[in-house]
């Protein structure tokens, strides 16, 4: 069977269902229904299939900006990261949403752009927003000096790679079909503790593992090897890059009248080539930074490539010497190359040119151009808001700062998602109507990764699924922040993250809306082929309810914060003889818990801040439980009354043993002894009321515990 469109042959459905020759495609459903709709369909419209846009918005070169216009205009073109950031612009704008945090800025301007830049609803963008957010957060990157596109770069995918970023047990990549013999999915808690607080862990970092779109289109990894040239001992670490840096190789003496030749004639011929730039890159470098176990420093490192990404980049150094260019001409390959020579490695590594950045310096300051492969293959040059069709010989004899270089998918790949894209558009369209159970949920974000990259990379559905396996009341892929609703909205939605908990118990509920809205619908048979073909998972069914326990515990949390503040507000104001030292950072991670500072929570998220396990004073003394000489207040420790630290001890226990105390001027310090550090230090005690407060808040945080499988003390992930 041939698609009428396009002439590409696509799978038979009713002939896969007789024969059963591959049992897959003999499950999804209906075959000779959809057989017929499909051909129907197929004479009233073309699928939207965008795997390349035509770029024709340019954008002002408003102070020097136009290292980052060639940048946007590189990535924001790139199908997968247009189509996702429309979809959250689509999102952002919609009510009245005062956006406060900076980021949050930044990543609107960045949508409105990408969106301007897909609508082409003007001809021409004016970047003043954008400019003036970044300059607040990033004033380094728009300061004076050598502005490079390299950096915009950088800049740009690690901003977008932060904003998007998720994060999962690396357990979870080693399952080749996760939902099938899957592990249960750990409380938020657990992450956020990891990544607000303990992030300097590397033993703990690795066993999590962090993922966006943005690393699915850029990230691939490298294989360093570290060889001692003493004992020979070799150390093999992966590492992962966004973008390859090469330098350019140094021509020989003999060579330098064809490099001026090379300069004024671009021959091919005689040029450096990207193949010499690799070659350089896999040459041994001698290792500074090493230490042998054998105690030699003398080291070799080399670098050759694991893995390949979606896009490769490449930078090629021409700014090495501050204050001279680089201007080698270094020529590369357009059309579709299979690059397993380039890479150093074996493989299906078709790769073509989506896109380059040139630099130029002219009177009043540093230009870049960027170059974009539009759909009919021809190419197009954008110098911030000059656009103009170049040739093909332009193209190749551009004096080259940056390489976007595109993998090309396979046939296969292609018939796999020209049918299952069929099969959304006709539910989409209502042509095919399922009945609830029959359909499930593919995330938004990686559909279009599966509608426009080599390799989509796994499905990851885990971050909308809780403990329970059921529906996370308040997770989702746009990320807004609950800042960005209002008032009225803020009563219905699960944005907040404490103050009152108001979640509708059913269907209706703000977080299945949110499914809804950032997934796609397909047959549950056509998902579940997917998901065996890329990996990831659990399917999430269309059935799939928001979890009520999820929904009460974080109600029970928040009622634990109020009954929290109520004792702390009785004492705060409180004056005692004695005061007593308490660790600056367990008072910084309770404040964060019971006040839920926003700027802590990236996420939407109702059970907040993870509460502090027990007070523990150890590390501010030494080993006679002494104050340790270089603690300083307000910086190591604080000083709280007797009341407060009474209230605090009987809700975190902790610290009894290294507490300390100060009477007046002269400093007292409490035995080690537990009884008599209680017969002397608790003269206050909590009345009846207080102390039933205590129990409850007590049982709460123990029942959540519990409930969410987390260890006691929850600093002991
Ligand atoms: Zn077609
Ligand atoms: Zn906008
Ligand atoms: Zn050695
Ligand atoms: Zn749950």
């Amino acid at each position: 069977m041939t698609c009428i469109i396009c002439k590409l042959e696509i799978l038979d459905f009713e002939q896969y269902g007789l024969t059963g020759n591959e049992d897959v495609f003999s499950q999804w459903i209906n075959p000779q229904r959809i057989r017929i709709e499909y051909l129907r369909y197929f004479q009233k419209q073309e699928l939207s299939i965008q795997r390349f846009n035509s770029p024709n918005v340019g954008i002002l070169n408003i102070a020097n900006f136009s290292f980052m216009n060639s940048v946007l205009q590189i990535l924001l073109n790139f199908p997968t990261i247009q189509q996702i950031l429309s979809k959250v612009h689509a999102e952002m704008e919609k009510g009245d949403f005062n956006v406060k945090s900076i980021k949050k800025i930044i990543l609107r301007n960045i949508c409105c752009i990408s969106d301007a830049l897909k609508s082409k609803s003007v001809k021409l963008l004016n970047p003043t927003e954008l400019i003036k957010s970044i300059a607040q957060s990033e004033s380094k990157l728009l300061g004076y000096g050598q502005k490079d596109a390299y950096e915009a770069f950088k800049y740009l995918i690690n901003f977008l790679h932060e904003e998007f970023r998720y994060t999962n047990s690396v357990s979870y990549w080693k399952n080749i079909i996760p939902f099938l013999n899957q592990e249960a999915i750990p409380h938020d808690w657990l992450l956020l503790q990891l990544y607000q607080f303990n992030r300097g862990d590397r033993s703990q970092a690795s066993k999590f593992r962090d993922y966006s779109f943005i690393q699915n289109v850029f990230s691939g990894e490298l294989q360093s090897t570290l060889q001692c040239l003493n004992c020979n001992r070799l150390t093999l670490v992966n590492e992962n890059y966004s973008a390859i840096s090469l330098e350019i190789p140094q021509i020989n003496e003999q060579n330098v009248i064809s490099k001026f030749f090379n300069k004024l004639t671009k021959d091919r011929q005689d040029a450096v080539t990207l193949q010499n730039c690799l070659d350089l890159f896999y040459e041994p470098i001698q290792e500074i930074n090493f230490l042998c176990l054998c105690g030699s420093r003398n080291g070799r490192r080399t670098y050759k490539f694991s893995k390949f990404s979606n896009i490769l980049a490449i930078h090629i150094q021409r700014f090495k010497n501050k204050h001279q260019k680089d201007q080698t001409y270094v020529s590369f390959p357009v059309e579709q190359t299979n690059f397993s020579n380039l890479l150093n490695m074996q493989g299906d590594l078709n790769y073509q040119l989506f896109g380059l950045i040139v630099h130029y310096s002219n009177v009043g300051g540093d230009h870049f151009e960027s170059i974009v492969r539009q759909p009919n293959n021809t190419f197009i040059s954008i110098r911030d808001d000059q656009i103009n069709p170049v040739t093909l010989k332009y193209v190749k004899e551009s004096e080259a700062l940056m390489l976007f270089y595109q993998k090309v998918d396979s046939p296969t790949n292609y018939k796999t998602i020209h049918n299952v894209l069929t099969q959304y558009e006709l539910i989409q369209t209502g042509e095919i109507v399922l009945k609830d159970d029959e359909l499930s949920f593919l995330p938004n974000f990686w559909f279009e990764q599966f509608l426009t990259l080599s390799n989509p990379q796994m499905i990851i559905t885990s971050h909308l699924l809780c403990f329970h396996n059921q529906l996370k009341p308040d997770y989702w892929d746009f990320r807004q922040s609950y800042e960005n609703v209002s008032s009225q909205e803020q009563m219905n939605t699960s944005f907040v993250c404490d103050q009152s908990i108001i979640l509708q118990q059913n269907n209706n509920s703000s977080s299945y809306f949110q499914l809804q809205l950032q997934s796609v619908q397909l047959p549950t048979a056509i998902c579940q082929f997917l998901v065996e073909k890329y990996g990831g998972g659990p399917l999430i069914q269309k059935t799939i309810q928001t979890c009520t326990v999820c929904i009460e515990q974080a109600q029970n949390m928040s009622k634990r914060r109020k009954l929290e503040r109520s004792l702390i507000q009785k004492y705060e104001n409180c004056q005692s003889d004695r005061q007593f030292i308490i660790n600056l950072d367990w008072i910084l991670m309770w404040q964060r818990y019971l006040y839920n500072s926003k700027s802590q929570l990236q996420k939407n998220f109702i059970f907040g801040n993870p509460p502090p396990g027990e007070i523990n004073n150890l590390p501010l003394l030494d080993g006679n439980h002494q104050l340790l000489q270089d603690k300083q207040i307000e910086k190591d420790y604080s000083l709280i009354s007797e009341q407060l630290w009474t209230v605090l001890v009987s809700i975190y226990g902790g610290g009894t043993l290294y507490q300390k105390c100060i009477v007046g001027p002269i400093i007292q310090v409490s035995s080690s002894s537990i009884e008599q550090g209680n017969s002397k230090l608790k003269a206050f005690d909590l009345d009846l009321e207080d102390n039933i407060k205590v129990k409850e808040i007590r049982i709460i945080l123990n029942q959540c515990f519990k409930m969410y499988n987390i260890c006691e003390n929850i600093d002991c992930i």
